[in-house]
């Protein structure tokens, strides 16, 4: 028997992880009743401290004008280091590897500018088949920028036939099959659409092997998987504040550049925040980047945007990484045993059924039925996110959601597909 709502109840009673969900701002019905919210891999609620952060920055605004640079509770001019200790602990990096900048692509094509360097037989890139979009034009455009054929550079590695994931030992194989041809490999650490999460240090290692740069798009792992990126020896990785994270719509990105890249004469895209701070202000013409991932800064940054990040980063301080991954794991094996007890023919599973080949994501795949499926749970307060024509994902993000809506939504999908 699958957990149900009385078991559901002392399990949420017993975790002190339980408490973080107050902390949010929940969808609710016309009665005021949260949803029980399975589409923080789409977009995260709000915290509740958003608010009182945001407002901070605008009274700033409004009190100081240009002064707020400097003066205020938290001037602007250093703002965006006030997240970057707890973006490093979130992502497993040293402070001065990560910063937090611009939005996910725009990352990814910064990142690319640096790493993507083609060089006689060296071109090609290598990506999992069924990457996110705007991946994939990332790094076709980005090959045809450099004057090649996307289709000639691009090279998607797809699972076994009949298989719904890559085997971890396939990309590896895949890689040292490229060789010397192999200029980058871009991996999701977890694909936006199965949840299937990659073992990083081995693609790591495999692509350095081979002489190809190494980088990550943790959009769907940031906040949801415990990443080790300094460990893991990836040379960047970007992700999005908005998901798991919990920034607000549009919310910045971040990004890690390993400290083995953080010598001046590395090329990049350049602008004047990422100039050495004691001299930015001289207002030369010549360029020396910040020694860190701080260096990769174009614009002074948008500090509306950047409040909200903060208020959502205190939340994973206070409650870690570790521990959240543990009750990520208790609440999606949960969900999956409602899953499992579903009845067999009118669905099929698409994340790895092994907690360490998957986040708090889990995908559906529902024939002719995900619409009615989606709505019908909408209409038990249960928020999941479908993706035309045949896909549900739905995530237990581990901040805000219970053991209680775990129930909810198991029961859900019981009488959705009886
Ligand atoms: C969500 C997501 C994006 C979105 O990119 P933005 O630049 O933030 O709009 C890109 N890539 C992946 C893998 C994603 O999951």
């Amino acid at each position: 028997m699958p957990l149900d709502l009385y078991a559901a109840r002392a399990l949420d009673a017993a975790d002190p992880l339980s408490r973080f969900r107050d902390e949010f701002l929940l969808p609710t019905d016309a009665d005021g009743a949260p949803h029980a919210y399975f589409a923080g891999h789409s977009l995260g609620p709000q915290p509740r401290a958003a608010r009182a952060w945001v407002l901070e920055a605008l009274d700033d605004w409004a009190r100081h004008g240009v002064d707020g640079h400097f003066a205020g509770k938290h001037p602007w001019l250093p703002y965006h280091e006030l997240l970057t200790d707890s973006t490093a602990r979130l992502v497993g990096a040293l402070p001065r590897e990560v910063v937090v900048m611009n939005t996910l692509t725009v990352n990814l094509h910064l990142m690319l500018a640096t790493f993507y360097r083609p060089r006689g037989r060296r071109t090609l890139i290598l990506v999992e088949s069924g990457a996110f979009p705007s991946d994939c034009h990332a790094v076709a455009s980005q090959a045809q920028w450099h004057g090649l054929d996307p289709a000639r550079t691009v090279v998607a590695l797809a699972p076994r036939p009949g298989e719904a994931h890559l085997r971890d030992d396939d990309v590896v194989d895949k890689i040292g099959e490229l060789g010397d041809q192999l200029a980058l490999v871009l991996f999701g650490n977890c694909n936006y659409l199965t949840g299937q999460a990659f073992d990083m240090p081995s693609i790591v290692q495999a692509g350095h092997a081979a002489g190809a740069a190494v980088g990550f798009d943790l959009a769907h792992g940031a906040g949801n998987l415990d990443c080790r990126l300094h460990d893991s020896g990836a040379d960047f990785a970007v992700w999005c504040n908005y998901k798991y994270l919990n920034a607000g719509p549009g919310g910045l990105g971040g990004v890690f550049v390993h400290e083995r890249h953080h010598r001046a004469d590395v090329p990049r895209l350049a602008g004047w925040w990422g100039h050495d701070k004691a001299s930015r202000f001289q207002m030369r013409p010549e360029f020396l980047p910040i020694a860190g991932a701080e260096g990769w800064q174009l614009s002074n940054p948008p500090i509306l945007q950047m409040a909200s990040v903060r208020a959502s980063m205190a939340l994973f301080d206070a409650a870690g990484i570790g521990a959240l991954r543990e009750r990520g794991d208790r609440l999606t094996g949960a969900l999956v045993e409602w899953i499992d007890a579903l009845p067999v023919g009118r669905f099929r599973m698409l994340t790895p059924r092994e907690p360490a080949r998957r986040g708090s994501m889990v995908t559906l795949h529902i024939p002719d039925r995900a619409g009615d499926v989606a709505e019908q749970l909408q209409g038990m307060g249960v928020v999941v996110d479908l993706r035309r024509p045949d896909i549900v994902r739905m995530t237990p993000a581990p901040l805000y959601t219970s053991f209680q809506d775990v129930a909810r939504a198991g029961r859900g999908l019981h009488e959705a597909l009886t």
